[in-house]
């Protein structure tokens, strides 16, 4: 059966945000059963926002959660990182607006959730099983949800860049390991959107240290690309993030073809309403482990 699960320990790391370039402290903490993810500004008092859909503010070039006019900005890596390593509960403590953007991927955010160890609890986790396809469009764009034994995300992209061009990729968390194969996948920027962002205010704390950025020919960082078709599994991680705001991990095949932050958020807040295409069950997915599911070696004693 599925427990949920929580942090075993504190953990901490500072950073700045990429759009505010403001310096920020974030502390990972354990939470009861049944908490879910809670961000708290404790430059506001502790004040707590719950990762839920219903919080999500804006969703253009990041995922904002605002609550009563406080806004939490940037949590879509976080929110990945804790999903896709299989926490259910945790408190995440940060004493500005943004989260930290630290190297644009969700890679340092697992180390520090490896760091802190998990602590399974003696609550089931619930989770929400498709029971009928959601098909949504807006234009070219397309995201939809497929009833299926297990998550799985498919995610196809195309941009007319010599580097970027069409890709594709299945993920099934059962088959391919999150850590490896999607955290470390950076966010990207083209050149001209990166200088109009900036004319916008946005983009602030914005690099080559945290950012893929492409110019109109090749990638502009040093280093190169983590993975060739590293763009198509970033947006493989915002997915994850995004769609953790639901509430309860889903079972079901997700397929997304040209979406972003906004449709990924468009499905969330379509799948709450229709209540018909889904069920709540505490029996784990059949045919392999979910994105929730804990690796073996991070399970500590407990509960
Ligand atoms: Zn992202």
């Amino acid at each position: 059966m599925g427990r949920q699960y929580t942090l075993a320990s504190e953990v901490a790391l500072s950073g700045i945000g990429l759009h505010t370039g403001v310096t920020v402290h974030l502390r990972l903490c354990p939470a009861p059963a049944h908490t879910g993810v809670v961000f708290r500004r404790t430059d506001l008092d502790g004040f707590a926002i719950e990762a839920q859909s219903r919080h999500v503010a804006r969703v253009s070039y990041a995922t904002s959660l605002m609550k009563k006019g406080v806004l939490i900005s940037t949590t879509e890596h976080l929110l990945s990182a804790l999903a896709g390593m299989g926490v259910d509960n945790a408190i995440v403590e940060i004493d500005n607006l943004e989260l930290p953007i630290v190297d644009g991927s969700a890679l340092p955010f697992v180390k520090l959730i490896r760091q802190a160890g998990l602590r399974p609890q003696r609550a089931r986790r619930s989770y929400a099983r498709i029971l009928k396809p959601l098909e949504l469009a807006d234009g070219p764009k397309k995201i939809a949800v497929y009833p299926s034994d297990t998550l799985t995300v498919s995610y196809a992209i195309n941009f007319p860049h010599p580097v970027i061009g069409a890709q594709s990729l299945d993920f099934a968390p059962g088959a391919r390991s999150y850590e490896d194969n999607v955290a470390p996948a950076r966010t990207f920027g083209f050149l001209a959107e990166v200088e109009m962002l900036l004319k916008s205010g946005l983009v602030k704390g914005g690099s080559l240290e945290n950012v893929v950025v492409l110019d109109p020919q090749r990638v502009m960082n040093p280093e190169g690309l983590r993975f060739p078709d590293e763009f198509c599994r970033h947006k493989i991680l915002d997915l994850i993030g995004d769609i953790s705001l639901f509430g309860h991990p889903l079972i079901g095949h997700v397929v997304a073809d040209r979406a972003g932050h906004a449709m990924h958020a468009r499905l969330v807040s379509q799948l709450l309403h229709q209540r018909n295409c889904w069920e709540l069950t505490t029996d784990p997915p059949l045919r392999s482990d979910p994105v929730l599911s804990v690796p073996a070696e991070l399970a500590v004693a407990g509960a």
